[in-house]
């Protein structure tokens, strides 16, 4: 879970998370794979290979995850690259699992090296080597494993050193989603919070929710609570637009990131084009955050393009900042 998240949120993403393949939308593709590589894994009766989901937050990745360790009909173990502090954190954790388990490490990225290295024993062989004593007692005992599916999931897929990477046998890459999909998944979530909701009403929340389904749920959360307030309990397109706009929700979605980063693209280097270290700088956010949570959804949008020479803004990113283009656009 994200760390800066409420306990009320956390509660909330519980009850709206689909259990089963069947109720997860969209990532056709990555979803049916997965599924022919847990059926061939179970046929074999051998743990599952290890799995790295990358894509920016709130896709689906510890979803996907725990419908992967449903469908094994093995437990999960939920851990991250930034808790697990020293090998012993990690040890404790996969001494424990049963055979087949599936230990999911979320920002796996941020892993310290020295548990990294750990880890690619108990990734390869299923044994870790664990120091007794220092000094000149220091001895190393190996302790076997019961064979378990490592699920890692990261948005810097970037960062990943390649001998962890290359650990993996499965690596999925999951999209942000279109609207159609979002609607859907904003109904289902109603339906399940018990309030109704209108179709252009859904669709609108879906379109203002960056592709992503986290921030679809939290939107219809906070719209939930207009419609109480201020309106007869259903989500109607008025209710919805309502609350959108007391909550300052960009026309299209974009966040407060998003438009820093095309405003300053179009006001500090003239539309570009501009190199992202560049872009980073200006902005003050890291370059890779920038290349692997922003820009992917900005230039699926179409409001940037990437050229040779850096990335561009296209007429969209004008209009959308209200700002006329330079002639050369027509
Ligand atoms: P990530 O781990 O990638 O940050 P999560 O798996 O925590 O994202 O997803 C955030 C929330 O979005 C979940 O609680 C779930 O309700 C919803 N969600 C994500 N993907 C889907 C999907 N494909 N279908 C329906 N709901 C989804």
């Amino acid at each position: 879970e994200d760390e800066n998240m409420v306990p009320e949120e956390v509660e909330f993403e519980k009850a709206l998370r689909p259990l089963s393949f069947d109720d997860f939308a969209g990532q056709q593709k990555v979803v049916d794979n997965i599924k022919v590589f847990v059926l061939a894994a179970k046929r074999r009766e051998e743990p599952l290979d290890h799995v790295l989901l990358h894509g920016p937050p709130g896709l689906g990745k510890t979803t996907l995850s725990h419908i992967i360790s449903n469908e094994l009909g093995a437990s999960i173990k939920i851990t991250s690259g930034p808790v697990l502090d020293k090998p012993g954190d990690l040890a404790g954790l996969l001494t424990n699992l049963e055979s087949g388990d599936v230990l999911f490490i979320d920002e796996i990225h941020r892993l310290n090296a020295v548990v990294e290295e750990y880890l690619y024993s108990a990734m390869e062989d299923y044994k870790i080597d664990i120091m007794l004593d220092s000094g000149p007692n220091a001895r190393s005992v190996q302790i076997g494993l019961n064979p378990f599916t490592l699920i890692g999931a990261t948005t810097r897929s970037g960062l990943l050193t390649s001998p962890l990477r290359a650990r993996f046998g499965i690596n999925a890459r999951l999209e942000y989603y279109d609207s159609d999909l979002l609607a859907n998944i904003v109904k289902r979530s109603s339906a399940i919070l018990n309030t109704p909701i209108d179709d252009n009403a859904a669709l609108e929340l879906a379109r203002r929710s960056r592709g992503t389904p986290r921030i679809a749920n939290n939107l219809l959360r906070r719209t939930r609570d207009f419609a109480q307030i201020k309106g007869n309990g259903t989500i109607t397109k008025a209710i919805a637009d309502m609350a959108l706009e007391a909550l300052d929700v960009d026309a299209n979605g974009l966040d407060e990131m998003d438009n820093r980063i095309l405003s300053t693209i179009i006001n500090k280097f003239k539309g570009g084009p501009v190199g992202l270290t560049t872009i980073a700088t200006a902005c003050s956010e890291e370059a890779d955050t920038i290349e692997e949570v922003y820009e992917p959804f900005l230039i699926k949008e179409g409001y940037i393009k990437r050229t040779s020479r850096g990335r561009e803004c296209t007429e969209l990113a004008y209009k959308h900042l209200k700002i006329v283009p330079p002639t050369r656009m027509g």
